[in-house]
């Protein structure tokens, strides 16, 4: 074992504040990264506040980040993707048991046996997991991404969640060009919606309540712009989309939306509203639509969405902020105050 800087949470009502966390020593197979970017999330947020107490209560002291980029700074004997000097991310997962039915398909985010990136029980170390708030992380090579040499760091940092969470089910769902396809929601997540989906190919409908959200849409990728509150603008886009990104993690009219899909369409949740969704069954059944969800991506499917933004030079707009402005950082996010993410320069962890 050996002491890392981090910046971690004592209690759910305390702020971020400089601490040494326990890393373990590299094993034959693992990988240890010095971080130079973590993005900020808003699950970092709701776990170093315990706001998801009933599902994933949270254990002190907590060290948030899963969007984490840095320099390999050791490998393990066994370590063969990864030497010395490269530049290596890693998102929100850190280990699973490689052996189930989904781990066996590249679909680590489902294994039941899975390890997140912080706050889980680490099995080496008896305590919990820690993130990227820190100035290094020791993680084994399957769970470590290779980052294309073009991109800049500081915006390559949330690809690894908000990246992820967007492009895999984009991917999923055949998304392409000569699709029609619907973002809802401009913020960290739907801001790499509308990158990935117009870097496909599709046309693009971003959907929003805020008309001052425009000029960055269009700027972000969007070919039209369709405020939701707006019935006669959603009326003219009736029946027309073959898959819409839902990104809104606030209460919103589902059906709405719904009906914006033609037959067979497919309309996928990765917001999560705290109450449940009143889905009508005609605005299915009609039309034979279909509802779902998504959760990140195997570590197969974030290698290639990140060698993706490698040749279309794709990484999310973020403001670049020292370690010491994370409190203010998170009263920030609660407000969606940010365009659109914020991405940490863990070399001001130095000076904390
Ligand atoms: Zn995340
Ligand atoms: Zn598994």
């Amino acid at each position: 074992m050996y002491n890392a800087k981090a910046f971690s949470a004592a209690s759910a009502t305390s702020p971020l504040a400089s601490t040494t966390i326990a890393r373990r020593d590299a094993t034959d197979t693992d990988v240890q990264i010095e971080i130079l970017f973590c993005g900020i999330c808003h699950s970092d947020l709701h776990q170093a506040r315990n706001e998801w107490s009933s599902v994933m209560p949270t254990v002190y002291p907590c060290v948030p980040g899963h969007e984490i980029v840095g320099r390999v700074t050791k490998v393990g004997s066994a370590v063969k993707k990864f030497k010395v000097g490269d530049i290596a991310a890693v998102g929100c997962m850190v280990d699973s048991d490689g052996t189930c039915p989904n781990c066996k398909e590249g679909l680590e985010q489902f294994c039941p046996n899975l390890t997140l990136t912080y706050n889980f029980p680490d099995k080496h170390t008896g305590a919990v997991t820690y993130g990227g708030y820190s100035e290094s992380i020791v993680v084994d090579q399957r769970f470590v991404l290779k980052v294309p040499s073009n991109l800049d760091l500081a915006g390559a940092a949330p690809l690894l969640c908000a990246g992820i969470t967007t492009f895999s089910p984009l991917h999923h769902w055949g998304v392409t060009k000569g699709k029609k396809v619907g973002i809802v929601g401009l913020g960290g997540l739907g801001h790499m919606g509308l990158k990935f989906a117009h870097a496909l190919g599709a046309h693009v409908v971003l959907f929003t309540t805020s008309p001052n959200k425009k000029d960055d849409a269009f700027r972000l990728g969007a070919d039209e712009v369709v405020i939701s509150r707006d019935s006669n603008e959603m009326a003219k886009q009736a029946g027309s989309f073959d898959f819409i990104l839902d990104a809104v993690s606030a209460d919103h009219d589902i059906n709405a939306l719904l009906n914006l899909l033609r037959r067979d369409g497919n309309l996928c949740l990765v917001g999560a509203p705290e109450k449940p969704f009143p889905v009508s069954s005609f605005s299915l059944i009609f039309a034979r639509r279909s509802l779902s969800g998504s959760l990140i991506g195997g570590i197969a499917e974030t290698q290639e969405m990140l060698d993706f933004c490698g040749k279309n030079n794709i990484t999310s707009d973020v403001e670049v902020i020292p370690i010491q402005k994370v409190n203010e950082a998170y009263e920030r996010l609660v407000k969606a105050d940010v365009k659109y993410r914020f991405s940490i320069d863990m070399a001001s962890l130095k000076n904390a």
